[in-house]
């Protein structure tokens, strides 16, 4: 019995069909013999022999059509089962139910329907066997004749043998094609889960300079601000952006202002520590979110970053070239307590810094408190 899962069909015919076709020729030769050697055993006569070769011969070809031709064929060949059972219950009564014959029909029927029907086919098995038994018992009344020759108790060895060296090597089978199966489909998934983390990594990455973008920095701020909340720490954000970034696009082209821009966003990482986060928000404009760090501590490392930049010189196609860069600088909890305000506060602060003439770090609340940091 075949138990492979694919294909499902072949040539249009479903795979239960075409394994039972073999199985059932097979076998049904086998149970021929054997059944033969007990007949001849017994002195049957012609119509006996008759039906044996209507049953097992002739049999397995017309139930192969049948199955393939109907139109649910996976159905159909559950009926041919129904009835191989149905059958060996007739010769089984009829016969007197001899021992070595019904041993084998009924442990191959077992077989069969469990597999195919789970642990109801223990139960199927026992209707179909008890109405082959009351068919046979309309055709004749039924009589105990257990005993088989040695010859017919030899071919039902054989029979059960093959039968379920056939089946197990099936098995084996269709246990090796599931094991491949398995591992085909244990490597896509590794594949999906490795694209899946890719593409959530890019969908939060600036692809120009591999810094967070502002979706990350939407997710990432609010629960900084609550962490921070919780453990009664400060927070400071960096409103970073390049000036006069325009004329340096104008002047050297929009590959080397590309560069301008890479050659900051290194220098942003190199500034920040784990905790922090160093976002593009677009254009020239960066922003760092400095978990645990008061405002002085803020604009202290603002002006490193800004000083560093300024000494900065990157080498592009163009020639070599610098830039300055202004900085606005808001902590919570001391100007805001939400994202969206500290934030607001950080841009105010910034176009402070651009009124003073740009390569400059501006905290906000500098226009109440005079806090301006020129170079
Ligand atoms: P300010 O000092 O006032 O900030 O002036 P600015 O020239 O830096 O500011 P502005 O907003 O006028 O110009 C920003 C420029 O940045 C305009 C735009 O073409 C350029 N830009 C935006 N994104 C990119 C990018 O990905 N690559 C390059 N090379 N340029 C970009
Ligand atoms: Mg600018
Ligand atoms: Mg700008």
């Amino acid at each position: 019995m075949k138990l492979t899962p694919e294909p499902s069909r072949r040539d249009g015919v479903h795979w239960t069909v075409h394994m039972n076709r073999r199985n059932r020729s097979v076998f049904y030769a086998l149970l021929f013999l054997t059944l033969g050697s007990h007949l001849l055993a017994i002195g049957a006569t012609a119509p006996a022999w008759a039906a044996l070769v209507l049953n097992y011969v002739a049999y397995p070809q017309i139930a192969y059509l049948r199955a393939r031709r109907a139109r649910d064929q996976k159905r159909a060949e559950m009926h041919n089962m129904d009835a191989d059972i149905v059958m060996a219950g007739i010769w089984m009564g009829w016969l007197g139910f001899p021992l070595w014959i019904s041993f084998i029909l009924c442990a191959s029927g077992c077989i069969n329907m469990v597999v195919f029907y789970g642990a109801r086919g223990g139960v199927r098995l026992l209707l179909a066997l008890a109405a082959g038994i009351a068919a046979a018992a309309l055709l004749a009344p039924l009589s105990w004749r257990p005993d088989t020759d040695l010859r017919t108790a030899a071919l039902s060895m054989l029979a059960l043998t093959l039968y379920l060296f056939a089946f197990a090597r099936d098995g084996y089978d269709r246990a090796m094609a599931q094991h491949q199966v398995h591992a085909r489909l244990r490597e896509q998934y590794d594949e999906i889960r490795s694209l899946q983390a890719q593409l959530r990594e890019q969908a939060l990455r600036d692809p120009l300079t591999g810094l967070f973008n502002r979706r990350q920095l939407a997710a990432a701020l609010p629960s900084a601000l609550e962490r921070c909340r919780e453990r009664g720490a400060p927070l400071s954000v960096l409103l970073i952006d390049i000036d006069h970034f325009k004329r340096i696009n104008d002047t050297h082209g929009h590959a080397a202002g590309d560069m301008v821009l890479q050659a900051l966003a290194r220098l942003l990482l190199c500034h920040v520590r784990p905790q922090d986060l160093a976002c593009r928000l677009g254009g020239e404009e960066f922003l760092l979110v400095l978990d645990n760090t008061p405002l002085d501590a803020a604009v202290e490392r603002a002006q490193a970053l800004r000083q560093a930049f300024e000494a900065l010189r990157v080498h592009s196609a163009a020639g070599e070239l610098g830039a300055t860069l202004s900085c606005g600088v808001a902590a919570f909890p001391l100007h805001a307590g939400q994202p969206e305000a500290l934030l607001a506060h950080a841009d105010q602060a910034l176009y402070e810094a651009k009124e003073r003439g740009r390569n400059s770090v501006v905290a906000h609340a500098a226009r109440e408190m005079a806090q301006a940091f020129a170079p």
